[in-house]
């Protein structure tokens, strides 16, 4: 686990306060801007930034977590979805347009595939993080919603996703796919706000 602790001088971005002693979990005491920020204005040869960045961005979904039955690792899976379904659309409208329960649903087996090595262990680490087919996709997103994590559309938030796959068979007829795609030094992407209105 990184440590979020701020150890040495360091000054806030807004206001130069010095944030030593604090964690970039807090709000900075002086002009109470979010540690989030400090933490992503960082110089790139500060000790373990990536980390540091990587832990604040998980923190959101960690709490979200708690009390429902989807680990964080889940809910991150479906929030890196949304970003990769942002990155292969043109426009927003186009984002609109093709954002429905099937679409999702095929954008979901795609980025398993790239996220990992084979179908089997695809479909152990999906269901241990309980995503066993598409109504389990539809409650993440609507967690992830009403998280303020991403917007969903109107039309996804009633989209009936009753049926349409399971996890256990999602990958059946796409095993050579795994191979081609995998790649193990994927960066993770930056928290964006998808499907907007
Ligand atoms: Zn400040």
């Amino acid at each position: 686990m990184v440590n979020l602790q701020i150890q040495s001088d360091l000054t806030c971005i807004r206001c130069g306060y010095n944030l030593r002693g604090l964690t970039f979990e807090i709000t900075c005491p002086a002009c109470g801007i979010s540690g989030h920020y400090n933490a992503i204005a960082l110089p790139n040869s500060y000790p373990e930034k990536d980390q540091i960045l990587s832990a604040l961005d998980r923190k959101p979904f960690e709490r979200v977590a708690e009390g429902t039955a989807y680990p964080a690792d889940a809910l991150l899976f479906v929030r890196d979805l949304s970003n990769f379904l942002q990155g292969r659309v043109e426009t927003p409208q186009e984002v609109r347009q093709l954002a429905g329960a099937q679409r999702i649903c095929a954008e979901f087996r795609d980025f398993a595939i790239q996220s990992f090595p084979d179908k089997v262990e695809a479909i152990a680490t999906l269901e241990a993080w309980n995503l066993r087919g598409s109504d389990d996709l539809k409650r993440v997103l609507i967690i992830l919603d009403h998280a303020h994590l991403i917007r969903l559309s109107e039309k996804l938030e009633q989209a009936n996703f009753s049926g349409l796959f399971a996890t256990s068979t999602l990958f059946d007829g796409y095993e050579a796919s795994f191979s081609d795609d995998f790649r193990d030094d994927l960066p993770s992407p930056p928290p964006i706000y998808v499907l907007r209105r």
